[in-house]
């Protein structure tokens, strides 16, 4: 139902446009033919006015539109904003993994009391017996 909603606000600001004419001539008109003196110029100054009206009003009605369209193209760019957060933070982490990578290769621990290397997998020293982690 709203989904060429800038195209629809488009349209009915041009029905707001024509109809608002429209109306203004008839009563330009009506009055035209009732006023006994000046009735040309009452016509003029009603269908003028009208006019402008008219356009004042079919032109807020056609800037909303706009603004309805302009969302549009905005809408896609907010949503690709959280996207290449994401990629970001993967390119955050990944060094982060690959920093880890060394320590774990490395395989050994020093025992902290006599200074042994010891088998990562190792949780007691196997020369003192000290506690590794
Ligand atoms: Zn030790």
């Amino acid at each position: 139902m709203f989904e060429k909603i800038d195209e629809k606000v488009k349209n009915l600001a041009v029905v707001i446009f024509l109809s608002e004419c429209i109306g203004a001539i008839i009563g330009g008109i009506v009055v035209w033919k009732t006023a006994d003196d000046y009735g040309f110029l009452l016509f003029l100054a009603i269908a003028g006015g009208g006019f402008i009206a008219a356009w004042i009003n079919s032109l807020i009605v056609y800037a909303i539109g706009e603004a309805a369209e302009g969302t549009k193209y905005v809408r896609p760019l907010c949503e690709q904003e959280p996207k290449q957060e994401s990629k970001e933070t993967n390119s955050k982490t990944a060094p982060a993994a690959v920093t880890h990578k060394p320590d774990a290769n490395s395989m050994t621990l020093v025992c902290p009391k006599c200074g042994t290397k010891n088998d990562v997998a190792r949780v007691f020293c196997i020369k003192c017996g000290e506690r590794l982690s």
